[in-house]
């Protein structure tokens, strides 16, 4: 038996004890029972009012004096109570902690309810948002009253972010993404990216405004070359082939210079891509056509059109990319092999898929091949030229239009190439046009 048990028991002994004596005395003992039964409540109601009186206080200072179980529960709230203070306190420094670190972070951090509401925010979510302590609770759709971001927030695909202004200052650029946790909650981060978003300007002026300062001594050069290539006086043949050389890599700066200055205009954000149906059947037959031109040794290319269905988007990107494809096809493919270029329709969109029988592409180079300047040495082809910026400015084109480059390749069984277009860029029929265009795309 345990300690205060054993105590309490001694008591209960003393008072039946004492009970006994008393009965004896008054030589009634139901009355003496009824004293001692009276005297043991008494107590027991004493040391539950010192309890009370106690727990009230809201001290938590030693616990008043007790005896029996009494001095035990006293004993055992004491250091529950105590604790609880020192889990409270460690708590406190915890919240104190991420409130300073929060306080720190340089990002906007704002924590959403279920119906969007604000929860709760950080300093930096003042300063970037302009959100006050009375926007507790208000939903963020009616403090960011941006079209972009309501489309963001209602869409609900949290994989890609949103670029706004600050609702303080029109030139500062945020761009906003959301991460959801726990149940229902989310978590907005807004990012200050004015610095990133001026350096990425400076770069891509640079890299246009020296491709453009390029082009025209390219133009002289390669204009003398053929002229004295081209020269009434035959010149020896180790001379020919000096010009013959710089003729060919005259033409590689040049391809080089155009597909910079592709990628730049692709690349620049106030650039909206155009809004015109485009004839895709017809535009793949003109290109195919042309790469049959192109050289005499090359492989057979079949054209397949399973639809005629057309696109909504700009003619000459969506040019650019499918002649990219089908010429890298040929170019990569020997004469005895073969190029399919098919356009189909799979009802949720179209798909141009390129596939050839070339040497195909190792899987570790498949995740790379869309890099700027990322080229893979072929055998037997010496890379025929190429600048490594072909597949760039096809993703890019691509991304414009809401489209997918997927790329299927093993090594000596061929590639296959496709282009995925959603339902929303896709053109069946004439009447679909004006519909589609009316949606805003
Ligand atoms: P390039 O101008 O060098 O062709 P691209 O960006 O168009 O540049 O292609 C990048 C690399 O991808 C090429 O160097 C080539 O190795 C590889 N590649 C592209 N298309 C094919 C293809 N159809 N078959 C095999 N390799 C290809």
């Amino acid at each position: 038996m345990s300690s205060p048990w054993r105590s309490e028991f001694s008591f209960i002994f003393l008072a039946l004890l004492v009970g006994a004596f008393l009965g004896k005395v008054l030589n009634s003992f139901v009355i003496a029972l009824w004293f001692c039964l009276l005297a043991y409540l008494a107590r027991h109601l004493f040391y539950a009012n010192r309890l009370l009186v106690w727990l009230h206080s809201g001290r938590s200072g030693q616990p008043p004096q007790g005896d029996g179980v009494w001095e035990e529960i006293y004993y055992l709230i004491f250091r529950l109570r105590r604790r609880n203070k020192r889990r409270k306190k460690q708590l406190i420094r915890m919240l104190e902690r991420f409130r300073t670190a929060t306080a720190a972070l340089p990002d906007a951090t704002v924590v959403l309810g279920p119906r969007d509401e604000i929860d709760w925010f950080n300093e930096a979510a003042e300063r970037l948002l302009g959100l006050r302590r009375g926007d507790i609770g208000q939903q963020i759709g009616n403090l960011l009253r941006y079209p972009k971001f309501s489309h963001y927030m209602q869409n609900a695909d949290y994989r890609s972010t949103v670029s706004i202004p600050s609702p303080l200052a029109d030139n500062i650029q945020l761009e906003i993404r959301i991460v959801p946790y726990g149940e229902d909650l989310r978590l907005l981060v807004a990012q200050d990216v004015t610095q990133l978003r001026f350096m990425e300007r400076v770069r891509s002026d640079f890299v246009a405004n020296v491709s453009h300062e390029l082009r025209t001594p390219l133009t002289v050069l390669k204009g003398y070359l053929e002229t004295l290539s081209n020269a009434d006086k035959p010149m020896s043949e180790s001379y020919l082939k000096v010009f013959r050389r710089m003729e060919e890599q005259t033409i590689r700066m040049e391809s080089l210079v155009d597909g910079l200055l592709s990628l730049t205009r692709l690349e620049s954000a106030a650039h909206q891509v155009v809004q015109k149906r485009v004839d895709v059947p017809a535009m793949l037959k003109n290109i195919c056509n042309e790469a049959e031109l192109l050289t005499e040794e090359r492989p057979t290319i079949e054209l397949v059109l399973e639809t005629d269905a057309d696109l909504l988007g700009a003619e000459q990107e969506l040019h650019s990319a499918f002649s990219n494809l089908i010429l890298n096809a040929v170019k990569y493919t020997p004469p005895a092999g073969r190029v399919v270029v098919r356009w189909r329709d799979d009802g949720k969109g179209t798909r141009l898929d390129v596939e050839d029988t070339g040497p195909g592409i190792a899987q570790h180079h498949i995740p790379r091949l869309t890099e700027r300047f990322y080229r893979v040495a072929v055998d037997g082809c010496k890379n025929k030229g190429g600048s490594g910026l072909g597949l760039a400015i096809v993703k890019h084109a691509l991304s414009r239009h809401g489209a997918e480059l997927k790329i299927m390749s093993a090594l000596g069984r061929g590639s296959c190439f496709s282009c995925c277009f959603p339902e929303e860029r896709v053109v069946r029929g004439a009447s679909q046009v004006d519909a589609k265009l009316a949606q805003g795309l």
